[in-house]
């Protein structure tokens, strides 16, 4: 790697710190790298384009796996003080209800899923990066140009100050699904357009229903021949999202008394009298695309850059943070020396395969929900049909499930990954639970757990286990549990990691697990790394 080489915009020497990772784009996916980044100790610099968080809503689901990701800066609690736990899944046909579906009790400290704005999330985001002193945020700093080389990257960056040139060693694309980064490049996104539209509408109204349930309707008397999907998110503010029928003409449909004209037929066919506000409304046309690999040389692609998948799901804004967390260890690991850069390209592989999975889920849903051709309004009769009657498993294509955690199941960075449905596995993400520790004391395992690396015993380690204090350059935690089930503490639900042994990674995924043998295979992984930049330095001398 080369040695950082201060630019022209470095007035405070090299801000970027050593390795000169510079992002672009303070949204989720920013937000995600360097905070994750900055949790190794591993400076960062954020740039955006705007002086300020941008207002509206956009996503308003925020998993629970985002949360678990987020625990340790102190965003996922910021978050529970104020978001609506969605709690249920009701679907109407018409002004008929099809069915209404409470998410079961699972073990965890954070719901599966919880409602609040895009932008409030952000503040808090950007709250958390507030207080570390690794991320050095630039807002103003627009990225208009970008040349990269085998030695490094160089941006060029308009701000208020004029024009300037920044050089990094590494630089991570945040800059959303008109990346100017991605264009510069030259990489294009492919996949499907879905061609319904989607007129989406934030509003202030005070309206007693049922706390925490995600409604959708299929043709209601509010929006006839479209759909419309509504989620309760925090003061108040209700989130209407109204599929255009493929009647209407678009142009006429997202004008604002149009808009205003559908909000109140909605509003009055939920028995709505009180005064009512538009506080924020866009539009959104459901596309499921990617970029075929998301690292090109010293450049990577995060979120809506490298990937878009059909919003229904959640998961826009879950899969960004998800791919900032992915690819920050791996940062903090290559600069620090504990791994070649060929880590790296476990990023792509990795995230590449999440967005292949999104895809696939959020594919069917988008399918019944974005229906326009004659195929999907077909599929959509027929689904709402079936889901009344015999087919209740139809009611997972509208469902909450849709966030699950994507699987890692041909990473080369995984350690023999288990093909069968088993949530201990390595290359799933790390379930959370109430756990006890051999001494007595109950805590979250997301609690418990520190931002690096951990070997995490349930049950009794194997003997002559010797765990480093560091891996692959990262520092190692060990922690032990008692034995599996707590049915005494969460009622109802067990400890879903089977007995053994686990290497944890940073990102809370399971790399490697030893299930009742002699630690052989984990003691190999722990003492000689894979990726290790000494083994790329001799493999290539
Ligand atoms: C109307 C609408 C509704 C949505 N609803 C949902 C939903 O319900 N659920 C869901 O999960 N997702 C939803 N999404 C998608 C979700 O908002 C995105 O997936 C999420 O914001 C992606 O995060 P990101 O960090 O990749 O990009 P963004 O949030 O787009 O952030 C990109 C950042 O980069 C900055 N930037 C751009 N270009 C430059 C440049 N050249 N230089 C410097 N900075 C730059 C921008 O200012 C911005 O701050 C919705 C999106 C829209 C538009």
């Amino acid at each position: 790697m080369s040695a950082p080489t201060p630019g022209p915009d470095d007035r405070r020497g090299r801000a970027a710190g050593p390795g000169g990772i510079v992002i672009v784009g303070a949204g989720p996916a920013g937000y995600a790298c360097a905070l994750g980044l900055a949790a190794l100790g591993v400076p960062s610099t954020l740039l955006d384009q705007n002086t300020t968080i941008a207002a509206g809503s956009r996503a308003t689901g925020i998993s629970r796996r985002s949360l678990e990701l987020l625990s340790s800066c102190g965003v996922a609690d910021a978050v529970m003080d104020v978001a609506v736990v969605q709690r249920a899944n009701q679907a109407f046909a018409g002004d008929r209800e099809l069915f209404l579906d409470w998410t079961p009790r699972e073990p965890g400290r954070y719901p599966r899923i919880v409602n609040l704005q895009q932008d409030l999330f952000e503040v808090m985001l950007a709250d958390a990066l507030r207080e570390r002193q690794e991320i050095d945020m630039r807002w103003g700093h627009r990225v208009d140009d970008i040349r990269a080389s085998d030695a490094g990257v160089r941006l060029e960056v308009e701000t208020s100050d004029g024009r300037r040139s920044m050089d990094a060693d590494w630089v991570v694309a945040c800059d959303g699904a008109r990346s100017a980064i991605r264009r510069r490049l030259g990489l294009r996104l492919t996949g499907v357009a879905y061609d319904t539209r989607f007129i989406v509408v934030d509003v202030h109204a005070p309206i007693a229903l049922e706390q925490g349930v995600r409604r959708i309707w299929f043709d209601p008397p509010s929006n006839p021949g479209g759909t419309v999907i509504m989620h309760q998110q925090t003061r108040d503010i209700w989130r209407i999202d109204f599929g255009i029928s493929p009647d209407e003409e678009e142009a006429a449909a997202l004008g604002p008394e149009a808009v205003q004209a559908r909000v109140r037929a909605h509003l009055e066919l939920l028995g709505v009298t009180d005064a009512w506000e538009i506080v924020w409304s866009g539009d959104y046309t459901a596309t499921s695309v990617a970029l075929e690999r998301f690292r090109d040389g010293r450049v990577f692609f995060a979120g809506d850059a490298a990937h878009l998948v059909p919003i229904f799901g959640g998961r826009g804004l879950n899969s960004a943070i998800e791919d900032g967390f992915n690819l920050a260890w791996k940062l903090a690991a290559v600069v620090g020396g504990g791994a070649g850069p060929e880590l790296l390209d476990t990023y792509s592989n990795e995230r590449v395969e999440g967005a292949r999975q999104n895809s696939a889920k959020a594919g069917i849903g988008a399918e019944v929900i974005a229906a326009r051709s004659p195929g999907s309004l077909l599929l959509r009769r027929a689904a709402l049909e079936l889901m009344q009657g015999p087919r209740p498993a139809l009611k997972t294509l509208l469902g909450h499930r849709t966030t699950d955690a994507n699987v890692y199941a041909r990473s080369e960075l995984i350690v023999d990954p288990a093909s069968e449905d088993d949530v201990s596995s390595p290359g799933r993400a790390l379930p959370d639970f109430l756990t006890q520790a051999p001494d007595g004391s109950r805590q979250y395992l997301s609690d418990a757990l520190d931002d690096g690396f951990a070997v995490l015993s349930v049950g009794t380690p194997p003997h002559g286990l010797d765990v480093p204090a560091t891996f692959m350059g990262l520092p190692v935690q060990q922690l032990a549990i008692a034995d599996a089930a707590y049915d005494d503490l969460e009622p109802a639900v067990t400890s879903p990691l089977a007995p053994g042994t686990y290497v944890l990674r940073p990102d809370r995924y399971i790399m490697a697990r030893d299930a009742g043998g002699d630690g052989t295979k984990l003691r190999r992984l722990l003492h000689s790394p894979p990726f290790s930049s000494t083994r790329t330095q001799e493999a290539a001398r």
